[in-house]
C-alpha cells in the first residue's frame, strides 16, 4: 500500500512492572535502541496446556510492543529438555525421564515430539518466532564452565550433587520476598544441605546407575540443574545484564530467585538494590490462567490443550483474544462461555476488516490526522505495562468511526494489530468456522439444506422449514436465524 498514510510513531514512554522492585519502571535499554529479552520456555515432557501458552502470549505481546516502540528486539526462548524436576525445587525426579519411562520411549524422542507440539501451538497463537530458541542440551559444556567458575566461592559438594549455598550472595530471595530460613517447608530436605533453600546446580548420577541423559563433569557423570540452564543460556546469548527476563508467576518463587543468585555469583555483583545486579534489569511475570474443575492439570486426563479447544470448534486465536482481554498480571479464569465470547469478539473484528477491505477507498496520503488521537490512546494503553484490554478497545473504536475513510481505517486497525497479534491481516470469516471433531457434515451439504430451507420459508411452508432445521440439528448444525453478526449457522 504505497499510498498509505505515514505510520504512527509512538511517543509515550514504556512503563513495565518490575517484580524485583514491585514497581512500574520506565524501560531504559541497556544497549541504546535495543531490547534483549529472555523468556523461560517449556519443559518438553508433555503437551503444553493453555495456561502455559498464556506465558508465551504475554512474552509475545511484550516483544511486539518493544518492536512497535522501535527497539531492535533480540528475544530468546529456551526449550528445557533436561533437568526440570517434578518439584521446582530439588525434590522429585526429572520430568523428562519420568515421561520417557511412562511412554516407554527414549528421552530424545519425547523431547522431539513435545517440542513439535509446542511449536504447533506457538504458530496457531500467532506468537512470533523469537530470534533464537535455545535448547538446554546444546549448552551443557557452557553450563559446566559456568558451574566451575562459581564452584569454589559459592558451592559445596554432596553425594547427590553440587549445591549452591544461597547465603553466599546478597539479598537471596528478594524477588520472592522470601528469606533463606523460610524455605524449610517448601524444599524437601537433602541431607547435608547448609540452608533449606540451597539447590543443586549439578545432579550426580547415583553410583551404579546410568541415566539416559548424562554428561561427564568435574563432579562426576550427571546432569545440570534446571536453574543453571536458564542462567547460562540467557547470559551466553544476551550477555549480562540484559533488559528483561520473563516467566509465569510461579517462577517468581524459586526458579528465578535461584537464577538471580547464580547470576550474582557469576558476575560478582552485590546486592539487588541495583536491579541490574540480578543479571536482568526487569523481571516480569504473568499471572496464572485458572480453571475451577482442575482441567489445567496435566495429570487430569483430558487437560486443557489448545488442540482440545480446536476439537471443540474454537479457533485458537479466540484463546489469544481471551488472553488479551485481561491484564497479564491478573489471574484469568478459563470458561467455555468466556472463550465463546472471545470468539464472537474476534468474529466481529474479522468481519469488520473484511467489510472495510471490500468497500475500501484508497487511503489519502497525508490525510490521516484523524487517527492521531485514537493512536495516542492506544500507545498510552500499551505503554502502561501492556494494557492490552484498553488497547483492544482503541482498535475497535477505529472500526466504528464510520465517517472516516475506509482504507485509512483498515491501515490503522492492521497497524495496531501488529502489536496485539490477532492476525487480522490474514484471518477470514471462513477460517473462524472450525469443524468440531466428529462432525462429518460438509459445508456444501449444510449450504444445500439451508438453501432449501430458505425456499420453504419464502413459500411460507413453515412445517417444511422446521423439518429442514431439525435435519440440520441432527447433523450437529445450529441454525442462527437473525444472528446480529450475520452468521447463518455454526457447528454445535
Ligand atoms: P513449564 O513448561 O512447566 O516450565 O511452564 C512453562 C511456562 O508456563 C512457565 O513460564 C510457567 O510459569 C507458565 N505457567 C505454568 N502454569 C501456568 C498457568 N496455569 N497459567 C499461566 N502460566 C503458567
Ligand atoms: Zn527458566
Amino acid at each position: 500500500m504505497s499510498n498509505a498514510p505515514a505510520p504512527f510513531s509512538p511517543v509515550t514512554s514504556l512503563k513495565l512492572f518490575n517484580s524485583l522492585t514491585r514497581q512500574l519502571e520506565a524501560f531504559e535499554p541497556v544497549h541504546a535502541g535495543e531490547a534483549r529479552v529472555y523468556s523461560c520456555g517449556p519443559t518438553v515432557y508433555n503437551y503444553p496446556h493453555i495456561g502455559n501458552m498464556r506465558a508465551y502470549v504475554f512474552a509475545d505481546v511484550l516483544g511486539r510492543t518493544l518492536s512497535f516502540k522501535g527497539y531492535k528486539l533480540s528475544h530468546v526462548i529456551n526449550i528445557t529438555d533436561v533437568g526440570h524436576l517434578t518439584d521446582d525445587a530439588d525434590a522429585g525426579e526429572d520430568k523428562m525421564e519420568k515421561m520417557a519411562r511412562a511412554e516407554a520411549r527414549s528421552i530424545w524422542d519425547i523431547a522431539e515430539h513435545y517440542k513439535q507440539a509446542y511449536w504447533a501451538d506457538v504458530c496457531a497463537l500467532n506468537i512470533r518466532q523469537p530470534a533464537r530458541w535455545t535448547v538446554a542440551t546444546d549448552y551443557v559444556p557452557q553450563m559446566i564452565e559456568f558451574a566451575k567458575s562459581i564452584a569454589d566461592k559459592h558451592c559445596y559438594e554432596l553425594d547427590s550433587g553440587l549445591y549452591f549455598d544461597v547465603s553466599t550472595v546478597a539479598d537471596y530471595g528478594r524477588l520472592a520476598r522470601a528469606h533463606t530460613d523460610d524455605g524449610e517447608g517448601r524444599i524437601e530436605a537433602v541431607e547435608g544441605k547448609r540452608n533449606a533453600a540451597d539447590f543443586a546446580i549439578w545432579r550426580k548420577t547415583p553410583p551404579g546407575e546410568k541415566r539416559q541423559m548424562e554428561w561427564d563433569s568435574p563432579w562426576g557423570p550427571g546432569a545440570p540443574g534446571w536453574h543453571l540452564e536458564c542462567s547460562v543460556m540467557s547470559g551466553e546469548v544476551l550477555g549480562f545484564p540484559f533488559d528483561i527476563h520473563t516467566g509465569g508467576i510461579d517462577h517468581r518463587e524459586i526458579h528465578h530467585p535461584n537464577e538471580i543468585a547464580q547470576n550474582q555469583a557469576f558476575c560478582c555483583t552485590n546486592g539487588l538494590d541495583l536491579p541490574a545486579n540480578s543479571g536482568a534489569k526487569i523481571w516480569m511475570h504473568n499471572n496464572f490462567l485458572v480453571e475451577r474443575s482442575g482441567k489445567m492439570s496435566k495429570s487430569s486426563g483430558e487437560f486443557l490443550r489448545l488442540q482440545l479447544l480446536i476439537d471443540k470448534g474454537y479457533h485458537p486465536l479466540a484463546y489469544r483474544m481471551m488472553c488479551l482481554q485481561a491484564h497479564y498480571r491478573s489471574e484469568l479464569e478459563f470458561s467455555w462461555d468466556g472463550l465463546a465470547a472471545a470468539l464472537t469478539r474476534l468474529k466481529r473484528l474479522v468481519m469488520a476488516v473484511e467489510e472495510l477491505n471490500a468497500n475500501a477507498s484508497e487511503p489519502r496520503p497525508g490525510q490521516s490526522e484523524w487517527w492521531k488521537e485514537p493512536f495516542v490512546r492506544f500507545d498510552n494503553a500499551i505503554s502502561d505495562d501492556l494494557n492490552t484490554a484498553v488497547a483492544l478497545t482503541c482498535m475497535e473504536e477505529i472500526v466504528a468511526l464510520k465517517k472516516q475513510n475506509r482504507g485509512e481505517r483498515v491501515v490503522a486497525v492492521l497497524e495496531m494489530d501488529e502489536t496485539l497479534g490477532l492476525g487480522l491481516r490474514h484471518l477470514s470469516r471462513a477460517d473462524l468456522r472450525i469443524r468440531p471433531k466428529g462432525v462429518e457434515t460438509t459445508e456444501a451439504e449444510i449450504e444445500a439444506i439451508l438453501a432449501r430451507r430458505k425456499e420453504a420459508r419464502a413459500a411460507k411452508d413453515f412445517a417444511r422449514s422446521d423439518a429442514l432445521r431439525d435435519e440440520l440439528t441432527a447433523k450437529g448444525v445450529d441454525v442462527m436465524d437473525g444472528d446480529p453478526l450475520g452468521w447463518e449457522w455454526k457447528l454445535a
